[in-house]
């Protein structure tokens, strides 16, 4: 029977649409559940990894409703942004690498193709693609909500959105420093970069130490090491001009002119060349008497800062180690007219006192960490470890005159400022994480930018009232918490509109459009009203300031708001009591990415907007999907389309497959081969739930017995482990519960009864059970798998839609721990049995079971109970059973038996003592009797089960005394 995957997700995705089950109105009678996704940029289609983020998020949104929540779980689409202008615009030049990705790679047919010279329809284009194969894909949203960022509504939304932030205080005009594509002429944001990086500026103070008349402007990010320097570091190879700097010149890397520019000063080249010319020559420090050196290094890089390096070897491991082998190799420097007396000279200067510490934490990190030469990679990671020690625990000592006793914190802050009022020192931005590449091709850079719109998240304030927000909020997975507390600590005045792409104009400066980080922070509010603006034919020009205030946050008179806006009273006060009932937003899932962005902002912006009370609750990120162990890329030609994946692989496996082999935060590694033995699995658990889930008719037959109490005990267990696994959205655990370990007792299940197959009166007692737990895990994999647990639960009898039934519920009175013991000696016993046949290769005609007398049962409790104050010893434990009459007259056996199970009982953990105590004295011989049937076709060997101490027993080899509690004896013929 070859399951026809195609056929079956299209009946279903038909039946869940023409049932309207997924769409969500307000329903008072249930909890409602809001769980939302990143909406999408259609710039091209989705693919596995996109799958991974939206298919968990949809995951989430059926697991609740299965638990009984009205879940509302939408979709939009994200058109702001330059990039759909940039890739026309490549279109239009015939770019042959950009045509042949959305031909080869996206399969984009000609015709449309031709109309990608207009930016609006390559949106178009791939917002019908990512919409159907999101259909396609089985994700259960609500349709009627779908909208684009530039639709006229939307822009209204986000105007008002604007309005209330600069009410609040939270925009602000200037001159700031952002991340800039210089051959596009714009400020550039993760989503405008190659492999979206964001751009991570960092402040560098310029101290200048003066040279015959000019300026070495040293570049460092620890201004308090001034008292420090040493000497000044040039690269001797690379070039350096000489340049006027509005009234000053200063000598530089030829590297850092353009950057400068950029930094609005008016730069002028005067003289080139290179930086050996000046080594050996002195300079003057600008807060310490007398001249130093100016020195060569190999490590300066003329890409960063300014290329000139002032020198700290007391407190930085790169100058320490670099003064280390200058002196190694004085002879060289002689070329430069430098003497080893004044290397020798050259001490470093400890300015800086961190507890547990020499006076020279670069020397102490750098004879740690094994580091013998300045080319050494752990050089950056020592670097960071003095920095983290002496930032966090230093002060600053005596020599550092008005600074002494300050905490390095504080001085780096104080002394920058200081040293800039002075015009001793000049602010330098830089990118950190370069190279950053815009997705035209050109390097970023860092740009001073005038009169730019900021959102100001650096308000110390909202920073506050920002921590307070998520400190109430679930993040899962919980190791992220400190990433967020980073984030929104960091966060400063960051850019929210450019001169250029879609989106919706500043409100009061139209030249202006929000860039699309700015304005997809709050819109999960819009999703609720969406619906009734299109049902009702709302028009932009009627969602005044008004509208949404009353909508959104209750203020004002609905008559007279509606009367104002032209609108119909009833409509807007539908519109205000369905945002009621479904704000706040639950739950939002993200990839890791929109960490340090998006999902903080969300966070701030709320906390900006809205009252306290409709704060977003939760945040799930998940980790990203390797292709065969490797990133995917275009330039590994190793991204596939989703559409793609679910023709190659059909729907369910495709999402079991990006879902079930990793945890939350792990990358996901994806293959052919996983995907198609995932395929193979639930095929198997199709058809054999097809063929066994039927039976209904004859219930009749027999009251459950114990390995059928055994079952549903078990049954109960992955219930429970399930449930938990999910509530914290681990996927994979939750399936390995409900697929792999429910699997595992259930074959065990079906081997000791036979199955429904065997004739018998058992038949339907055991077919009840087999029902019981095939619902079960129907159940419990019908987030994950939707379409085939929908044809399950059709062909086996069930009721309605199986996304729609109630997710099975832990019933502890259903746990049967007396059961799962019995179980569990059977188990052991046939494992047992089969080691001995295996290791005297005897075929077994015969087998002798002893099960353990009476009076063994009771000294071994007894040693259990007291084992758990003190370890038993075998003398003790004698003197003690020689006062019980009865042990007394067999003493010599009752030593024997003692003296085997001493060690065994001392090293039980205690759960395993609690438990067996709980159970008391079990009856073997029961239990083994009502498995004689199994123990006969497992071994195919006649069985005979008796107690040692049987009268006329079968033991010739004299094996029955050797029976213990749970080790019955053994005796194969
Ligand atoms: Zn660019």
């Amino acid at each position: 029977m070859p399951v026809k995957w195609h056929e079956i997700e299209e009946k279903w995705q038909k039946a869940w649409e023409e049932a309207k089950i997924f769409e969500a109105d307000p329903d008072p009678s249930k909890p409602k559940y809001f769980v939302t996704v990143a909406y999408p940029y259609p710039n091209s289609p989705q693919h596995i990894g996109h799958g991974r983020t939206y298919t968990l998020a949809d995951v989430h949104a059926r697991y609740m409703r299965m638990r009984g929540s009205n879940v509302l779980f939408p979709m939009a689409f994200h058109y702001t942004g330059t990039p759909v202008l940039a890739m026309s615009k490549r279109v239009k030049a015939g770019d042959a690498d950009l045509i042949d990705t959305f031909v080869r790679i996206y399969k984009v047919p000609q015709e449309a193709l031709k109309e990608f010279v207009e930016p609006i329809k390559i949106a178009r284009y791939f917002h019908e693609e990512i919409e159907a194969s999101m259909k396609k894909v089985g994700y259960s949203i609500d349709w009627r909500r779908d909208f684009t960022t530039i639709d006229p509504q939307y822009n209204r939304f986000i105007e008002w959105q604007f309005k209330k932030l600069r009410k609040a205080g939270f925009i602000s005009q200037g001159s700031h420093p952002v991340g800039w594509c210089p051959s596009c002429g714009n400020p550039v944001g993760q989503h405008d970069t190659l492999g979206d990086v964001e751009p991570e500026i960092e402040e560098f103070t310029i101290i200048k130490f003066e040279y015959n008349g000019c300026f070495l402007p040293a570049a460092t990010l620890r201004p308090e090491t001034i008292f420090g320097v040493t000497n000044v570091w040039l690269n001797p190879e690379v070039e350096y001009v000489k340049v006027s700097v509005e009234n000053e010149q200063w000598i530089v890397s030829r590297e850092s002119v353009e950057k400068l520019r950029y930094l609005n000063r008016k730069v002028e080249i005067r003289e080139t060349f290179l930086g050996k010319e000046l080594v050996g020559k002195k300079v003057s420090n600008p807060v310490a008497a007398g001249e130093i050196l100016i020195l060569p290094a190999a490590f300066v890089d003329p890409n960063n800062a300014t290329g000139v390096v002032m020198s700290v070897p007391g407190h930085a491991p790169y100058d320490y180690i670099a003064l280390k082998d200058m002196k190694r190799e004085a002879s060289q420097l002689k070329q430069y007219g430098i003497a080893r007396e004044a290397l020798d000279a050259l001490k470093p200067i400890s300015i800086i006192a961190v507890p547990k510490h020499s006076p020279y934490p670069a020397a102490d990190v750098v004879k740690e960490m094994g580091i013998k030469s300045q080319v050494d990679p752990s050089l950056e990671k020592a670097t960071k470890e003095v920095y983290r020690h002496e930032f966090h625990n230093g002060r600053m000592k005596e020599n550092t005159k008005q600074y002494a006793g300050l905490p390095v914190a504080e001085a780096k802050q104080r002394v920058k400022a200081d040293l800039v009022k002075e015009k001793k020192a000049d602010i330098m931005y830089e990118l950190v994480n370069k190279p950053v590449m815009c997705r035209c091709g050109t390097e970023c850079n860092v740009k001073v930018f005038e009169d730019q719109w900021f959102i100001n998240y650096g308000e110390p304030g909202w920073k506050a009232t920002a921590h307070k927000a998520f400190e109430n909020m679930e993040i899962l997975p919980q190791e992220l918490i400190p990433e967020f507390n980073y984030v929104i600590d960091w966060l400063h005045e960051k850019a929210c509109a450019r001169k250029a792409g879609l989106g919706t104009k500043l409100p009061w400066d139209p030249e202006w459009i929000i860039e699309s980080l700015s304005d997809s922070v709050i819109y999960m509010a819009y999703y609720i009203i969406v619906k009734h603006i299109k049902e009702q034919g709302i028009k932009a020009n009627q969602l005044t300031d008004s509208v949404f205030d009353y909508i959104f946050l209750g203020v004002g008179q609905r008559s007279e708001v509606a009367k104002e806006a032209s609108l119909n009273p009833e409509a807007l006060e539908q519109m205000r009591s369905e945002f009621s009932y479904f704000y706040p937003l639950d739950s939002r899932h993200s990839g890791r990415d929109l960490v340090p962005n998006h999902l903080t902002f969300m966070i701030f912006i709320h906390t900006a907007i809205f009252p306290e009370a409709l704060w977003p609750r939760q945040i799930v990120v998940n980790g990203s999907v390797l292709m065969d162990g490797r990133k995917m890329s275009k330039s590994f030609g190793n991204i596939i389309p989703l559409r793609e994946a679910i023709k190659l692989f059909g729907a369910d496996p495709l999402r079991f497959a990006v879902l079930a082999t990793s945890e939350l935060l792990q990358d996901a590694d994806f293959s052919s081969n996983l995907a198609r033995s995932v395929r193979d699995r639930l095929e198997r658990f199709y058809r054999f739930a097809v063929e066994n889930g039927q039976t209904q008719a004859d219930f009749l037959g027999g009251s459950p017995t114990l390995i059928d109490k055994w079952m549903l005990s078990r049954l109960q267990r992955h219930i429970r482990m399930a449930t938990e696994a999910m509530d914290k959205l681990m996927v994979r655990k939750a399936i390995h519960s409900a697929l792999y370990a429910l699997d595992q007792d259930f074959q065990w299940y079906l081997r000791r009864t036979g199955g429904q197959k065997e004739a018998s009166e058992r038949r339907g007692a055991i077919a009840q059970v087999v029902k019981n737990i095939l619902d079960t895990q129907v159940k419990m994999l019908a987030p994950v798998a939707p379409h085939i647990c929908e044809e399950v639960w059709e062909k086996t009898g069930g009721k309605g839609f199986v996304s729609l039934a109630d997710w099975p519920v832990y019933e502890e009175a259903k746990v049967d721990t007396r059961a799962e013991e019995s179980e569990a000696l059977i188990r052991s016993i046939l494992e047992d049995t089969l080691n001995i046949i295996r290791t005297t290769r005897i075929a077994p005609k015969r087998i002798n079971y002893y099960v353990a007398a009476p009076w063994k049962w009771k000294i071994y409790l007894m040693a259990l109970k007291k084992s758990f104050s003190m370890r038993i010893s075998l003398n003790d434990l004698m003197k003690e059973l020689m006062t019980h009459t009865d042990l007394r007259r067999i003493a010599k056996k009752v030593s024997r038996f003692t003296s085997q199970i001493v060690d065994e009982v001392n090293q039980m953990p205690d759960d395993k003592k609690n438990l067996r105590l709980e159970m008391g004295s079990v009856d073997e011989l029961e239990t083994l009797i009502a498995a004689e049937s199994f123990f006969q076709k497992e071994l195919d060997a006649e069985i005979n089960v008796c107690s040692e101490e049987a009268p006329r027993r079968h033991d010739p080899e004299k094996k029955a005394e050797l029976a213990r509690p749970y080790r019955p004896a053994i005796y194969i013929e």
